[in-house]
C-alpha cells in the first residue's frame, strides 16, 4: 500500500457515501431521535442495539454506526468490510464503484495471493466473468438462439432478462474452460487463476479434462444481496437433456442454506413491507416480480434453514412460505416448524388455490387479485401444524391421543420449546393447551419434566447428536395427566375468553351495541346476548354490568365514564388492567390486518372475541355429551379458539409497552396490577417491548405489500369466515 496514499481514496469514498444508504439495504433502520436504529447484524440481536449516527445527511467520514450490545462499530468501509465479509480493498472498491469514485490503481493486489491459491476474491471474480460469459452468449445471434426463444415462450420482458441477468450456457462441452485459458495465456490483467473458476464450480474436471458444469441451458445468476454472482442455475433447453434444473456446487462464496435466490431483487421490498415470500424456485420469484410482488425469494433446492432465518430477518420478521399445495410444500412447513422454535421470525404458510404456481395462476384473469387473496389467507404455522395434529386425533381412542400428545409434546421440546423466550413458548403452549384440552400450566409443567428428565441422557448421547437426542426422547416415558380435570381448565379458558371480550370493550364500551350471532337466535346486541350474571369472574361481571346498563340507557359512555361508574378500587384497577390488555389487542389485531391488507375494526375484534366465548360454550355442550358416549371429541369445534388463541398470541406479540404510559394516566398510579406478573407474563410483556422497539405497528406496514394489498378488499372478514380451508385440506391428505 506505501507509496499510494491509501487514505486519500479512503476520504474521498467516504466522503462520497451515504452510510445510512450503506447500512439501511441490510438492516431495516428507523429514525431515533437524531439517528437510526436497527437490529445488529453482527450478533444475535434481538432488541435495535446498532444506531447509525450521521451529520449533514449521511455522508462523509464522520458518519458512523455503533452497537450498545456487541461493540461493533466503525464508519461505511467497517460496515462493508465486517457485514460482506470483503478485505479492506474489495470492500473500498465496492464503495467506490457505487459511488463512482475512481480509485489510484494499485498493484499489490496479486501479490496478497499465496501460492496460486485463490482467494474468496478471485472466486467472486470468476463467478462475475462467468456471469458475463453467459450474458454474451444470450447476446449472440446463434448461441442465445435456444435461450431466448424459452425466454420468449415464458413471455419474460426485456426489463426481467435484464434486472435478473438471465444468460445462456451455449451447447457446448467446453466454451468458457477455452475463454478462460485463452484470457490467462494472453496476460489479462487482474484476471483470476483458472483454480478460481473451479472452485466456483462453474467448471469442472471431466474425464477428459476440465469441462463446463452448465451446458445448453438457459442460466439464472444466484446473486447475494449485494447483488454479486455466487452462483448459478440453469435449466434445461434440450428436452433430452438431465437434470431439469442444475445449480453450482457450493463454494467458498456459496452456501445453500444461507443464499436465497432473487435477494438482491428483492431486498428492498422485503425491508418496506416488512414481509419475505419464499418460494420454490428460480420462475416462482421471476413470476411473482413480474405480478407486482417483488419481495419475493426462492430458497435453493433446500427447505426453508435456520440461515436463511438470519439472514431475512435483518431486513423483516414475516415470511410466508408459498406453496402450490402439494406434499413438498406441507414437509417443508413440517421443517419451518424447526426454524419457528429457532429463530424469532413469524412464518405463515400459503398454499396457492387449485394447485396452481405462481406463474399460472399470476398469468390468469385477475390472477393477481386471486393470489393477494391467497396471502392475506395464509395461515400461520402454529395454527397450521396444530391443525395437522388434530387431523391425527380424530378418530383414535384413549392410547392413540395419548401418543399423539406424548409425540407431539417429546418433537416439540427437541425443536427448542423449553428454550424459547417467554411470550412464544407461552403461544406455542397455549395453542397445545387448546388442542390437548390440558391447561397451559400443565404442559408446561410437563415439558420442563421432560426436560430435566432427559438432560442427563443428553448429556450421554452427546449435544452434537440430535437424531439420538430426540431418539432417546421419543423413548422417555412419563405420565401425560390426560384426566385432567376438565372443568377447571373449561372455567380458565373461560375466564380468558370473557377477559378478551370485557377488554376490547373496555376500549370503548360503547361496542356493547354490536350485533353478535347467539345459537338459535339469529343476531343480538352484544349488550342482550349475555348477562352480567353468565360471567364466570365476579370482576368481570361487575364491570360488563356497567357497560350493559350504559347500553339499555341508551348512554354512549366512554372508558373514563366506566371508571368513574366503578365504585370498587379493585374494580378501576381491573378495568384499567383489561383497558390496556384490550388496547394491545387492537393494535396487534390492526397491524396484523394491515400486514394483509386490510383493517379490522374494533367491532370486527369484538364479533370475533363474542364468537370465541360462544365456541367455548357449544364446545362444553358437545364435550358433555361426548364424554357421555364415550370418548368423542368436539372437532371442529376447536378450530376458533384455536385461531383465537394464536391471533392473541400475535396480539402480544406485537402489542405495545407504551401502553404503560396510558395506564398511568388513566391510573395517577404505577401500582395498576391487581395481581403480579407471573414470570411467564413478565417475559411475555418484555418481548412485547421488544417487538415495538423494533417497529411491529401497523402504521409502520409500509408501502408495497400493504398498499398493493388494499385492493382486494374485506381480507379479515374472509379470513374469519373461513379461516381454515388450507390447513384442513392439506391435513386430510
Ligand atoms: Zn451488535
Amino acid at each position: 500500500m506505501a507509496g499510494h496514499h491509501p487514505n486519500d481514496d479512503r476520504d474521498r469514498v467516504l466522503a462520497a457515501t451515504d452510510l445510512l444508504s450503506i447500512v439501511g439495504e441490510v438492516v431495516a433502520l428507523r429514525p431515533k431521535g437524531r439517528e437510526h436504529v436497527g437490529l445488529c447484524p453482527f450478533h444475535d440481536d434481538r432488541t435495535p442495539s446498532m444506531a447509525v449516527v450521521t451529520h449533514k445527511g449521511g455522508f462523509g467520514a464522520d458518519a458512523f454506526y455503533k452497537c450498545f450490545s456487541c461493540g461493533a462499530g466503525g464508519n461505511a468501509i467497517d460496515f462493508v468490510m465486517n457485514y460482506h465479509k470483503l478485505e479492506f480493498r474489495e470492500a473500498l472498491k465496492f464503495l467506490a464503484d457505487r459511488a463512482g469514485v475512481e480509485l489510484t490503481p494499485w498493484e499489490g493486489q496479486r501479490a496478497a495471493r499465496r501460492d496460486g491459491e485463490p482467494t474468496r476474491d478471485d472466486v467472486l471474480r470468476a463467478n462475475e466473468i462467468a456471469q458475463r460469459f453467459f450474458r454474451r452468449s444470450y447476446a449472440d445471434e446463434a448461441k442465445g438462439a435456444k435461450a431466448r426463444s424459452e425466454v420468449a415462450r415464458r413471455g419474460f420482458e426485456a426489463e426481467i432478462v435484464e434486472g435478473f441477468g438471465l444468460g445462456a450456457a451455449p451447447a457446448s462441452m467446453d466454451a468458457l474452460v477455452v475463454g478462460v485459458r485463452q484470457n490467462i495465456a494472453n496476460g489479462v490483467a487482474n484476471f483470476p487463476p483458472f483454480e478460481a473458476f473451479v472452485q466456483a464450480g462453474v467448471i469442472r474436471p471431466g474425464r477428459g479434462g476440465h469441462i463446463d458444469l452448465l451446458r445448453d441451458r438457459l442460466v439464472f445468476p444466484i446473486r447475494d444481496d449485494m447483488g454479486r454472482a455466487i452462483a448459478f442455475g440453469g435449466r434445461k433447453l434440450d428436452p433430452e437433456q438431465e437434470p431439469k434444473y442444475l445449480n453450482s456446487p457450493e463454494s467458498p462464496v456459496f452456501h445453500k442454506s444461507k443464499s436465497l435466490y432473487g435477494i438482491d431483487r428483492a431486498k428492498r421490498a422485503i425491508i418496506e413491507s416488512k414481509t419475505a415470500i419464499i418460494t420454490e424456485g428460480y420462475t416462482d420469484v421471476i413470476a411473482c416480480h413480474r405480478g407486482g410482488f417483488t419481495n419475493a425469494v426462492a430458497t435453493l433446492g433446500t427447505a426453508l434453514t435456520r440461515e436463511h432465518a438470519r439472514v431475512l430477518r435483518r431486513m423483516s420478521d414475516n415470511v410466508v412460505l408459498l406453496f402450490d399445495g402439494d406434499e413438498a410444500g406441507l414437509k417443508a412447513a413440517d421443517r419451518a416448524l424447526e426454524v419457528f422454535f429457532a429463530e424469532p421470525v413469524d412464518i405463515r404458510i400459503c398454499v396457492l388455490p387449485d394447485a396452481l404456481d405462481p406463474d399460472d395462476l399470476l398469468r390468469q384473469e385477475g390472477g393477481r387479485e386471486r393470489f393477494r387473496e391467497a396471502l392475506d389467507r395464509s395461515v400461520d404455522l402454529l395454527t397450521f401444524m396444530t391443525a395437522r395434529i388434530r387431523a391425527k386425533f380424530a378418530g383414535r381412542g384413549l392410547s392413540g391421543r395419548q401418543q399423539t400428545i406424548e409425540s407431539t409434546l417429546a418433537r416439540f421440546v427437541d425443536l427448542g420449546l423449553n428454550s424459547m423466550s417467554g411470550l412464544r413458548r407461552h403461544l406455542v403452549l397455549q395453542s397445545l393447551s387448546d388442542l390437548f384440552d390440558m391447561s397451559a400450566r400443565d404442559l408446561d409443567l410437563l415439558c420442563q419434566s421432560m426436560r430435566s428428565r432427559l438432560q442427563p441422557m443428553e448429556r450421554e448421547a452427546g449435544h452434537d447428536d440430535p437424531q439420538s437426542a430426540s431418539a432417546s426422547r421419543g423413548a422417555a416415558t412419563f405420565e401425560v395427566p390426560l384426566s385432567t380435570p376438565g372443568g377447571e381448565a373449561r372455567a380458565r379458558a373461560r375466564r380468558a375468553a370473557e377477559r378478551r371480550l370485557l377488554a376490547i370493550l373496555c376500549t370503548d364500551p360503547g361496542l356493547a351495541s354490536v350485533q353478535v350471532s347467539v345459537e338459535g337466535c339469529g343476531t343480538l346486541p352484544l349488550s342482550e346476548a349475555i348477562a352480567p350474571s353468565e360471567f364466570a369472574d365476579h370482576g368481570h361481571s361487575a364491570i360488563f354490568a356497567v357497560i350493559r346498563d350504559a347500553a339499555e340507557e341508551g348512554r354512549a359512555i366512554r372508558f373514563a365514564t366506566l371508571l368513574s361508574d366503578l365504585a370498587d378500587a379493585t374494580l378501576k384497577r381491573l378495568a384499567s388492567d383489561l383497558y390496556t390488555f384490550g388496547e394491545d389487542l387492537l393494535q396487534a389485531a390492526q397491524s396484523q390486518a394491515a400486514m394483509a391488507g386490510t383493517r379490522r375494526s374494533a367491532a370486527e375484534e369484538v364479533v370475533v372475541s363474542w364468537s370465541d366465548l360462544e365456541n367455548l360454550e357449544r364446545r362444553a355442550r358437545l364435550r358433555n355429551s361426548s364424554d357421555r358416549s364415550n370418548g368423542g371429541h368436539a372437532g371442529e369445534e376447536r378450530e376458533s379458539s384455536l385461531r383465537s388463541v394464536t391471533d392473541e398470541g400475535r396480539s402480544a406479540a406485537s402489542g405495545s409497552a407504551a401502553r404503560q404510559s396510558d395506564v398511568s394516566d388513566i391510573n395517577g398510579s404505577d401500582e395498576r396490577r391487581a395481581s403480579p406478573r407471573s414470570a411467564t407474563e413478565q417475559a411475555a410483556i418484555d418481548r412485547l417491548a421488544r417487538a415495538r422497539e423494533r417497529g411491529h405497528d401497523a402504521t409502520a406496514v409500509s408501502a408495497l405489500f400493504g398498499r398493493r394489498s388494499s385492493a382486494s378488499g374485506a381480507g379479515a372478514r374472509t379470513e374469519r369466515a373461513e379461516p381454515h380451508g388450507t390447513p384442513g385440506r392439506s391435513s386430510n391428505q
